[in-house]
This record gives structure tokens, sequence and C-alpha cells, in this order.
């Protein structure tokens, strides 16, 4: 995987078509273990690939066994750069959404859910909310996966004009000199969705290219303003926040979201891309 759009090796992936033998359970008892096992068993046999042997298995089942969610998989069982961890991760798809795929391929890489306004699940600019529009990962996941560095982050300090590359670039070829985000830490911000209080404001901009070129018309060009509450593991991000989605001139909204700092965050007119930090009398 590389530190901008995530991307996949596909010379270490392999899809097999597995004949179970027989037919489909049904009956709704979502029998996805004793399946599941019978499958690897069988993939073995048909193609001499043993699953287990692979970091990541995906299980695309069908509807007759009756379970009752779209996608569901194990939490930071081989975060990113941990290396080859045969077994370790499964992935079951329920769903013939591929954004599905990317959601449950995220919670294996150690991503929780992308929440808004108090709804675990309600951040449609994240691949962790539950929108089926393709769209890339969010800046504080990025950062989570250690795709982006704390290079690529501008942390307030004084107020001034910073601005940001779009979300999708790689900061490593991007010479411009502009950040991949601005960050502030805000022990008062409430992250509704957690539940927590706390943590690090990371503001992006997103535009429509990359992973995000089918990104929803209200994100694009747009700056966002995430939350990733305190407290998160080294190997589980918790669920993040999406405070404000600001356009040019927002100004008004970004007061709203950092008022217990004292600051501002505005769009200037000339550059969608730049913003300008300023203090606020209260
Ligand atoms: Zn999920």
């Amino acid at each position: 995987m590389c530190s901008s759009d995530l991307s996949f090796d596909e010379s270490n992936s392999v899809v097999l078509s597995v004949n179970m033998g027989k037919k489909a359970p049904k009956g709704g008892d979502c029998p996805i273990d004793a399946e599941g096992f019978l499958a690897n068993q069988k993939a073995k046999q048909q193609s001499g690939k043993d699953p287990m042997d692979y970091t990541h298995r995906e299980y695309i089942i069908p509807w007759s066994f009756g379970c009752a969610w779209g996608g569901l998989a194990n939490v930071g069982c081989a975060n990113d750069g941990d290396g080859p961890q045969p077994g370790a991760c499964f992935a079951w798809i329920n769903e013939d959404y591929p954004t599905t795929r990317a959601h449950e391929f995220g919670h294996n890489i150690g991503l929780d859910h992308g929440g808004r306004w108090g709804q675990e699940y309600g951040d449609d600019s994240s691949i962790m909310g539950a929108s089926a529009s393709w769209r890339g990962f969010t800046a504080p996941s990025r950062f989570f996966m250690g795709w982006l560095t704390d290079a690529a982050k501008k942390t307030y300090s004084s107020a001034g004009l910073v601005s940001l590359r779009s979300l999708h670039l790689n900061p490593s070829t991007d010479t411009s000199g502009d950040y991949s985000a601005l960050a502030f830490n805000c022990a008062q911000c409430e992250a509704e969705s957690a539940g927590l209080t706390g943590g690090e404001i990371i503001v992006s901009f997103r535009t429509p290219n990359g992973y995000d070129r089918d990104l929803d018309g209200s994100f694009q060009n747009k700056v966002s303003v995430h939350l990733q509450p305190e407290g998160y593991g080294s190997w589980w991000q918790g669920i993040t926040e999406l405070l404000a989605v600001l356009g040019a001139g927002a100004r008004h909204d970004a007061l709203q979201v950092l008022a217990p700092l004292g600051l501002a965050v505005g769009l200037a007119y000339r550059n969608l891309a730049q913003l300008e930090v300023a203090h606020v009398d209260r």
C-alpha cells in the first residue's frame, strides 16, 4: 500500500470460485463459521491454495444464509505495515456494493466507523460510514494508518494562512509545499458518535479526484473538519466524527466548530484550499 490513495498488490492476491458440492443452506441462521470452514477445505482441494495462507480472506456469501448484516469483519487483525499474517483476517460480504468490501477491509486494517451528528455510520464522506457511493478514506483514517505521516500535517501554533493540497495527492510527490491537513488539539471538542470528549481536529481538503472522484457533491471542493477522539490504540482507531464541511467563506460554521479553541478557520476566496486561521474574541 502507498502513502496516498490505497492500492493493493494484486500479485499477492487470488480470487477463487469454490464449488461447495451442495446447495447453499437456507433457513436464515447465518452459518458463516461452518460454511467458511468448508469453503476453506474445498478451496484447498480444488485450487491447491490454502486460504489460511493469506492475511486477508474475503468471502462473498449468498443472501440465502439469512445474515442480518451487510458485511462483517474482524478489526485491526493486520494493520498496514505489520507484514504478512497468514489467516489473521476475515471479511464476509453480504451486499453487492463495492463500498461494503472497502469498508470491511478498512475494519481489517484497524479502522472504526465514520460518524456524524451522533450517528455512528453517519459520515457519508468516509468509506467507514454507511453510504454506498464510492469515496476514499478520510484524513483521520489516513493518518491513523500511517499512509499520511505527521510531516504532511500542520498542527496549529499561531494565526495565519495554511494551504492544503487535495487529500488524494501523495505528499512525497507533491512539490507545492502545501499540507494534507491542518490539525488542532481540542480537549473540549465533543465526538458525539463516540460519546467522547477531547481529541484532535483534522481539517482536510477533498476534491473529486482519485478514489474521491465520485465523492458526494456536498463534500467536493470543500474542507472537511473531523475529530479523531483521544483514547484509541495503536491497532484500533475508534469512531471519528465529521464536525463540519466548509465551503468558501464558511467562516460562520467554522466558528461554531472551533469555538472551544477561540479560533476560526475560513476559506479565502482566491484559493479554495487556502485556510485562514484567526483568533476570535469571545
Ligand atoms: Zn463497519
